[in-house]
């Protein structure tokens, strides 16, 4: 069995630790988000590839969901003490490492994809993460700001710094159009027995995956079953809704799922809080969709994985 998987950050990498669970024998290859990359002290730093591989390769720090497990500060302390910023982007010292490594191997001239492969060597994640493309995407977010009025910053400082706090006019993946996927990338998800989406948020973890012009028309020619990230009108975490209503999408499980359409989505797993939801030509099921351990993650992998092969069955009827 061959599954394809896009992700984002948590939400992804979690449901990908329960898919590698319920799915030991698959082959999985998991297309990774880039779009929230960001450099910063003149390190290249991909905060979604990094939470997959530290979730799946043992080293996540599991309260938080992002960065290393008993990690230190020194490095963070010294930057700010030199009156270096930006200090509310919290980088570890163990993290730091990482994005050493990264940056040493870009400025070599490998590309990322060649790069996270060789990150991976290490962390044995278990599944095979390819960046959605080598080509620089950076999510930018349009915002309306009482003093400085209307300017683009980069997502991270939106997200990070802001905590969305500004309401979001748009959110674009600048870079995106020109980009092509990754080597792999199109092939991998050709070659795929299904495809599915994890409850990564729609926008800008999903949503810019599907940006890179030829994945989202590789994605479409496939059975392809998602996850919903929204239970009962709200995010499980983060500030989902803040991307959504950026893009004109309430947040429902519902208009999520309108808004992959059924051009995309062959099935869709809602919480049984949204045990109502229906969308002419998609497969809705309710199941509880909390990831709230091991055992319910791989639950909730299973069913999606499930709902797929049999969608699968019936197209290949
Ligand atoms: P990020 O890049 O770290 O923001 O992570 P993702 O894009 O992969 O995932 C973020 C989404 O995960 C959020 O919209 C959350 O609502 C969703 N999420 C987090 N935990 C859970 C959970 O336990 N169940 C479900 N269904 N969604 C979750
Ligand atoms: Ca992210």
């Amino acid at each position: 069995m061959k599954i394809v998987a896009l992700a984002g950050g948590i939400g992804g990498a979690r449901f990908l630790r329960g898919l590698r669970a319920a799915a030991p024998e698959a082959e999985i290859t998991v297309i990774g988000n880039t779009g929230d990359d960001i450099s910063l002290f003149g390190l290249r730093v991909c905060p979604d590839l990094d939470t997959v591989m530290y979730t799946l390769g043992g080293g996540i720090n599991e309260e938080q969901g992002w960065g290393r497990a008993a990690e230190t500060f020194a490095v963070k302390e010294e930057l700010a003490a030199y009156g270096v910023g930006p200090s509310w982007f919290g980088l570890g010292d163990r993290d730091f490492a990482t994005h050493i490594v990264r940056t040493q191997m870009l400025a070599a001239g490998y590309p990322l994809s060649a790069v996270t492969e060789a990150l991976c060597d290490r962390w044995r994640p278990g599944v095979r993460l390819i960046p959605m493309t080598d080509d620089q995407v950076e999510t930018h977010v349009v915002v309306d700001d009482p003093e400085r009025g209307r300017h683009a910053v980069h997502f991270q400082e939106w997200w990070v710094r802001m905590r969305a706090s500004a309401p979001a006019v748009s959110i674009a993946p600048v870079g995106a159009d020109e980009a092509k996927p990754a080597p792999g990338v199109v092939a991998a998800i050709e070659e795929a027995d299904v495809v599915l989406f994890p409850p990564s948020n729609p926008v800008v973890s999903i949503g810019t995956i599907l940006a890179i012009p030829g994945i989202r028309d590789a994605v479409a020619a496939k059975t392809v079953v998602g996850v919903s990230p929204i239970i009962g009108g709200a995010p499980v975490r983060g500030m989902a809704d803040a991307c959504l209503t950026a893009i004109g999408v309430e947040t429902s499980a519902q208009a999520v799922a309108e808004h992959y359409g059924l051009g995309l989505l062959d099935g869709w797993l809602v919480d049984d809080a949204d045990a109502d939801v229906r969308v002419e030509g998609i497969e809705v099921r309710a199941r509880p969709l909390l990831m709230s351990d091991a055992d319910a993650t791989s639950a909730i992998a299973q069913a999606a994985l499930d709902l797929a092969v049999e969608l699968k069955r019936v197209e290949d009827a």
